[in-house]
Parts: C-alpha cells; structure tokens; sequence
C-alpha cells in the first residue's frame, strides 16, 4: 500500500516529542492539515509543506469534522501527500475513526503513525508511574467532555486519567465520590505536560477543585488512584533517597 495520506501524532505539544517517523512523515508532506495545540516549532519539519490549520477544541460541530474529512479527501485526490497532524495520540480522542472512514470511502490509502500521548507526558512530568507493582495494573483513559454533558469514570481500573477535565474539577470530585472512590484517594493534575511550562499538582479527590486556578485555560490532564501516589508512599523511599528529594521539589 502507498498511503497518500499520513496521520502523525505530534505527541504532548512541544516539537521535540514527535517521533522520529512522524518527523521523517512531515519531512515527505505536500499538505500538512494541522490541530490547535500542536507546536508551530513543527514547522520546521515540513517547511515546503502547505500549512492548514483545521484546529479545534472542544466538540466541532458535524460541519467542522466533515469540512476536515473533505479537505483530507480533496487534497489526496488532487495527488498531494497529505499529512494530518494530530496532538497527542491520533488514536486517544482525535476523532481518528470519523477521518479513517471517510478515507476509506473515498478508496483513499493511509497509515496512522502514534504519538505520545498527553497521560503519559503527564506521568513522566510528574514523575508518576501509571503503572505500580502490586496496586496499579490497570489504568483507564476517560474524556470528561461528553456530548450529554455526563461524566464517566471506569469504575474499575486502579488508575483513571482524564482528559479534557480541566474546566469541571469540582464535578469530576463529586462524581468519582459518587462511584465510591475514597475522598482521600490521590490525584495528580499535570498542565502543558512536556512543555516547559508544565505544571503539576497533587490533591486528593476531596481537594480536587482547588486545582482549578492553578491551571486554568491550559490542557490539563488528571490522574487518579495508584498512578497519582508520590513515590514516597508506595515504595517507602528513605528521605535521603536521590530520587525521592527530586520528586518532592516538583
Ligand atoms: N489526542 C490527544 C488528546 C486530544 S484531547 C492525546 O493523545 O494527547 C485534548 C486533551 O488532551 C486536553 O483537553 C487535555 O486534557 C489533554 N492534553 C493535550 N495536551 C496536553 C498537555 N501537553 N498537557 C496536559 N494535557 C494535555
């Protein structure tokens, strides 16, 4: 198959966590169809390259989406190599299946190449495993934002991440208390992860919302139960220890 159109995840935000693929992508780009949050630095990559910017946050409406699904179909039939670049992960939250059929309609080839995605940009900036021997083997990735307004948890996993739950803190407090997670239970809030200016806190579910005006307007992702826990407490670090002191200056 020769793809004519490429999906990149871009990763977290800053240029520097795109993948060596997803460079060598944008590096072969005619069109490059680009998201909001993705670094202008990536130009760079690809400055022959036909920029659009077809970003959004947040729900595009059905003409958003389907203006972004023509715009792939048409350049790829006018016979450019189209790259979509997306934030993150294409595959975490980035609409991908809507773009992938209308792709497919249209007889169009691609390949999807993944990005880091912003849970574990959150989790290597705070230092916060997802994943702990014995207590964390499981972890889930939940939107906060829903068409209904609603928020889901898993309910199940040992470690939640939420995405796009910066704006309803104090809903999401309220709504993991009501699927019985302990108030007490830790979360680790991470703004602009892999960006110089990120940002971590910790809370627990009951102190959540106070996380709110620390990181307004920024893309913040929120983690909760065993992949929040400083490393301090779940592996009984001594004070004195290298790595410890590290973690408790963040
Ligand atoms: N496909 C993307 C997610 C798109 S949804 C991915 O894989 O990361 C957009 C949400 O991602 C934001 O609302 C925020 O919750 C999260 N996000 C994206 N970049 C982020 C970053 N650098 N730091 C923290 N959260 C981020």
């Amino acid at each position: 198959m020769s793809a004519r159109v490429l999906f990149i995840g871009a990763g977290p935000g800053a240029a520097d966590l795109i993948t060596l693929r997803g460079v060598r992508g944008l590096a072969q780009a005619e069109v490059v169809l680009f998201d909001a949050l993705t670094d202008p630095a990536l130009r760079e990559f690809a400055p022959h390259a036909r920029w659009i910017h077809v970003g959004k946050r947040g729900f595009a409406d059905s003409t958003g989406q389907a203006t972004i699904n023509a715009l792939l179909v048409k350049y790829a039939n006018e016979g450019a190599f189209v790259v979509r670049l997306k934030g993150g992960d294409p595959s975490i939250f980035g609409r991908l299946e809507e773009e992938l059929e209308a792709l497919a309609a249209a007889g169009i080839a691609c390949e999807v190449v993944p990005g880091v995605t912003a849970a574990l940009a959150a989790a290597a900036a705070s230092q916060r495993p997802l994943t702990r021997r014995g207590g964390g083997r499981s972890v889930s990735f939940t939107t906060a934002m829903t068409k209904s307004g609603a928020l889901h948890t898993s309910g199940s996993a040992d470690t939640e991440v939420f995405y796009m739950a910066g704006k309803q803190l104090a809903a999401l407090s309220r709504r993991l208390i009501e699927m019985h997670w302990p108030s007490d239970t830790p979360v680790s809030v991470v703004s602009r992860a892999g960006w110089p200016d990120q940002l971590h806190s910790d809370h627990n579910i009951a102190t959540l919302p106070r996380a709110a005006m620390l990181h307004a307007g920024r893309p913040t992702i929120v983690t909760v139960g065993a992949g929040a826990r400083a490393l301090t407490e779940v592996n009984a670090l001594s004070p004195t220890d290298a790595c410890a002191s590290r973690v408790e200056t963040l």
